[in-house]
């Protein structure tokens, strides 16, 4: 377990600005992502201070290179899921290590992935659920199935046999990628992965069962839907924060209603640009920085 005083996840304009600000402000930062949307051949002509298109490689690089400067760590990790610590702080736990924090600056972008499987808007609150750490209760006992192909989706998978010991991952046709540690793991747990697509969810009001491609049937009763990685609007739920849709609710400050957490960027809707990324990337980390020399240093 590693210490920090803010954990900043996503390595996009809105994290790098972040971690700019908190390094700078002397606050021991982590930047946990990789392969930000900008980041490839993509020209940008619209940003401030480059009279000449630049790259979206170039700025991101231009940004790592700033927040390293000052001193912010970077990993290329994911982050799989936030708790809340007894002792008012945060565990994030990553495909390779485990953090305890002060602040987390959610800074995640938007990717959420909605599953290809017919029906699946009819069951959603009903069968279909985005967050073990809120829905899991609900399912005590009951086959289930984790829908996802990757360690987002093993992870939850896991999370579940906390309420059930039936459950299965379905990567929806999809070749797995859960590495073999984490195979080791679900075989140990008895959780089989299931490397074929649904054809049809079953049940009048809620779900009663799945059909697969082939025409086998499962009965199960709840399905967690965890495609690629986890996004910020996954760590919300879990943590009990206020979302519009598929957005993160802020005030101006940049702060989330969970104290020290706080979200910037694509994450929190509006105007999706790197321009506004960056400036309330600056926010959280003024907000994260207070919060952190008011509520945890010297504690
Ligand atoms: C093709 C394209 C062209 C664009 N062109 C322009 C343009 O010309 N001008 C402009 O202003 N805007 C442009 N945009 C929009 C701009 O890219 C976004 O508004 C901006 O990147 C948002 O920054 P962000 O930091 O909020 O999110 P992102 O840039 O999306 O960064 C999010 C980061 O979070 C990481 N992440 C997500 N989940 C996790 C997890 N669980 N664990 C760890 N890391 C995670 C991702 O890997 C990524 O690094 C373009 C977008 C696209 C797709």
């Amino acid at each position: 377990m590693k210490d920090v005083e803010t954990l900043i996840i996503g390595q996009g304009p809105a994290g790098l600005s972040a971690a700019i600000y908190t390094a700078r402000g002397g606050i021991k930062t982590m930047l946990l992502g990789c392969d930000p949307k900008i980041a490839g051949d993509y020209d940008i002509d619209n940003y401030f201070g480059f009279h000449e298109t630049v790259s979206g490689k170039e700025l991101i690089d231009r940004g790592v290179a700033q927040a390293k400067r000052f001193g912010a760590e970077m990993l290329c990790d994911r982050v799989l899921a936030i708790h809340f610590d007894d002792t008012g702080k945060y565990i994030v736990k990553t495909e390779k290590d485990e953090y305890r924090t002060c602040s987390v600056i959610l800074a995640t972008g938007v990717s959420r992935k909605k599953p290809d499987i017919p029906g699946v808007d009819k069951f959603d609150g009903r069968g279909i659920s985005w967050c073990v750490s809120c829905d899991g209760f609900f399912f005590k006992g009951k086959k289930v199935l984790v829908a996802g192909e990757g360690i987002y989706a093993a992870n939850q998978a896991i999370e579940l046999t906390d309420y059930t010991p039936d459950v299965a991952i379905c990567t929806l046709g999809k070749e797995s990628s859960i590495t073999p540690e984490y195979m080791k793991r679900l075989r140990e747990l008895n959780i089989p992965v299931i490397e074929k697509s649904i054809k049809e969810l079953k049940g009048d009001d809620t779900l009663k069962g799945i059909v697969f491609a082939d025409g086998e049937e499962l009965n199960a009763e709840g399905i967690f839907i965890a495609l690629g990685d986890a996004s910020s609007t996954d760590f919300a739920r879990s943590l009990g924060i206020i979302t519009e849709g598929n957005f993160i609710q802020v005030d101006r400050d940049m702060k989330t209603n969970a104290p020290g957490i706080f979200a910037a960027g694509d994450c929190t809707g509006g105007f999706l640009q790197i321009a506004v990324a960056v400036g309330e990337g600056a926010v959280a980390a003024r907000s994260a920085i207070a919060y952190v020399k008011e509520t945890c240093r010297g504690k």
